[in-house]
């Protein structure tokens, strides 16, 4: 395992360590960032919810935040203009506080992560999970992009000024007249789209329009999770949408969410599928780690991924399963990484 990790970038791309995506969370813990060591992961990709701000997390009189997470994005609260972006420019400089005590490194090229790899450090990319934080402007974004900003999802739990989701409340429609604007700013700007949560027209829209190869980041295959009677089916991709995502030299990362991955053997299950479908070229690792669960009372991430966020085990599973170095390589991070290198390209 150290060799094909000497080779390659290990990355998990989509997280949120130590829930740095809810409020008054001051760094990414030094603990988050062991463990990710000890799983031989090199980058992490870190995603601020922009939509967060519409689930009511709004300082009360004394400048405090309610308890949170509450993981219900209903719409309920309406933020003010410039209240989801201030959100966003707030958790990213939590990030980036976690940067500035030397914990880790940005990742805002890959060099300089190759870098931080060689020199044994970690790297951390600022990444946005839903473009609500933008407000329908390509300024926010040239802002967000200048703090660090290499990685967007379009949408999230709520349809946006940016395109349409997968999940209920259904909204039928694809990327919208803005969408098409961020998604050749984010080409200009060697930002990664991310289409996780988007549904079928917004990803088929996004791909048309974009010079780039998108990713997928925190997903699995709809056709081995069950049909609509099972909650949760819609999250996950139809072959013709990971196929059009592949054709586009794109990634789809599988999550590692117990409610939709709960065992190694399943996770292995839908990569032989993605890999016999379009090829090893096209997978990727997307936890969708939170936070610290130890002491969790359910499991929360796959059984032998475990309360460790063991990243090995993922490496060693595809090993014995059959999957050659090289391709082990590729799904723990090449893949990602590959697509990093041609989006950035313009811009380096
Ligand atoms: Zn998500």
């Amino acid at each position: 395992m150290e060799q094909i990790h000497g080779q390659t970038v290990f990355v998990d791309i989509h997280a949120h360590p130590s829930g740095i995506c809810w409020p008054n969370v001051p760094r990414i813990g030094s603990d988050e960032l062991d463990r990710y060591r000890r799983g031989l992961i090199d980058l992490v990709v870190c995603n601020l919810v922009s939509d967060a701000t519409y689930n009511c997390l709004k300082p009360d009189s004394s400048g405090e935040y309610p308890p949170g997470p509450g993981a219900n994005f209903s719409g309920k609260y309406r933020p003010a203009p410039g209240e989801v972006l201030a959100f966003d420019l707030d958790r990213l400089s939590a990030i980036l506080k976690t940067i500035e005590d030397g914990a880790a490194v940005l990742a805002d090229n890959p060099a300089a992560v190759r870098a931080a790899k060689l020199d044994g450090k970690i790297a951390l990319m600022p990444a946005l999970e839903g473009a609500d934080g933008l407000e329908g402007s390509i300024n926010n974004l040239h802002e967000l992009h200048r703090r660090g900003l290499r990685l967007l999802q379009l949408v999230h739990m709520r349809a946006n000024e940016v395109g349409h989701i997968q999940t209920f409340p259904y909204s039928p429609g694809g990327l919208t007249p803005f969408g098409r604007e961020v998604v050749r700013e984010c080409n200009e700007l060697g930002i990664v789209i991310d289409l996780a949560h988007a549904n079928t027209e917004t990803i088929l829209d996004t791909l048309a329009v974009s010079a780039h190869p998108v990713i997928c980041s925190h997903t699995g295959v709809q056709r081995l999770y069950g049909g609509h009677e099972q909650i949760g089916y819609d999250r996950f991709l139809t072959d013709k949408e990971i196929e059009a995502i592949a054709a586009k030299g794109g990634v789809i990362g599988m999550i590692l969410v117990a409610e939709w991955m709960p065992r190694l053997s399943d996770l292995l299950r839908h990569c032989d599928h993605v890999r016999s479908l379009v090829g090893i070229d096209h997978l990727g690792i997307g936890s969708d780690l939170l936070r610290n669960m130890v002491g969790a009372s359910q499991p929360e991430y796959m059984a032998e991924f475990g309360v460790e966020a063991n990243f090995r085990a993922i490496a060693d599973g595809l090993l014995t399963h059959g999957y050659s170095a090289e391709e082990v390589g590729k799904v723990m991070g090449g893949n990602f990484f590959r697509v990093w290198e041609q989006v950035g390209e313009r811009t380096s």
